[in-house]
């Protein structure tokens, strides 16, 4: 860390759901604003970070990629600990990534602290056309669950920012009650 950056808190937010709906796009697009048209191979965890402002605190967001173990599903106990948030991620046009968020839930809940913040994130909403999960029937599903819910797009930009600050924004909602 330079000196230069000083913050008040890190929050770490994981990155999960099946291979391929774009966690990393959605990680580079928020840290780099970069996306990538080919699939990683990378294999093996790793983390991109970006300072946010929040109030009067200075907010490092420390977001957590699967790096392509989650194809193997060789996802350790080490990747969630201490997240204080997640992004578990489906892919609008590929209903079986959806249908997959019940058990991904459950492998985050079964890890992480209860309190975590979670939202559900359907990417890819530029395929419109070939949508397989409707918007309402997803948003439906997070609201029985109690998850945060959002569409997204890394290939266009489309609530990346608003779906990563809505996180951040509920973690320190959290943290800053706790506090009190
Ligand atoms: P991961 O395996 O979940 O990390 O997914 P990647 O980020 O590697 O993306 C998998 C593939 O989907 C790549 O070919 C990406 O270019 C593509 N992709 C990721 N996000 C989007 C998106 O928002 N729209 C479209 N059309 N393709 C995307």
């Amino acid at each position: 860390m330079g000196t230069d950056e000083l913050y008040n808190f890190v929050f770490k937010v994981v990155l999960i759901g099946e291979s391929g709906v774009g966690k990393s796009n959605l990680l580079s697009r928020f840290t780099k604003n970069e996306f990538n048209h080919e699939s990683r191979t990378t294999i093996g965890v790793e983390f991109s970070t970006r300072t946010v402002q929040m109030e009067n605190y200075t907010i490092k967001a420390q977001i957590w990629d699967t790096a392509g173990l989650e194809r193997y599903r060789a996802i350790t106990s080490a990747y969630y600990r201490g997240a204080v948030g997640a992004l578990l991620v489906y892919d609008v046009s590929k209903h079986l990534t959806y249908e997959s968020a019940d058990r991904w839930l459950k492998e985050l809940l079964d890890h992480a602290d209860p309190h975590i913040v979670v939202m559900l994130v359907g990417n890819k909403t530029d395929l419109e056309n070939l949508r397989t999960v409707p918007l309402v029937e997803a948003k439906d599903f997070a609201e029985k669950r109690g998850l945060m819910y959002m569409e997204t797009s890394a290939l266009d930009s489309t609530n990346v920012e608003h779906a990563f600050n809505e996180v951040l924004t509920a973690i320190h909602k959290k943290v800053a009650s706790r506090e009190v």
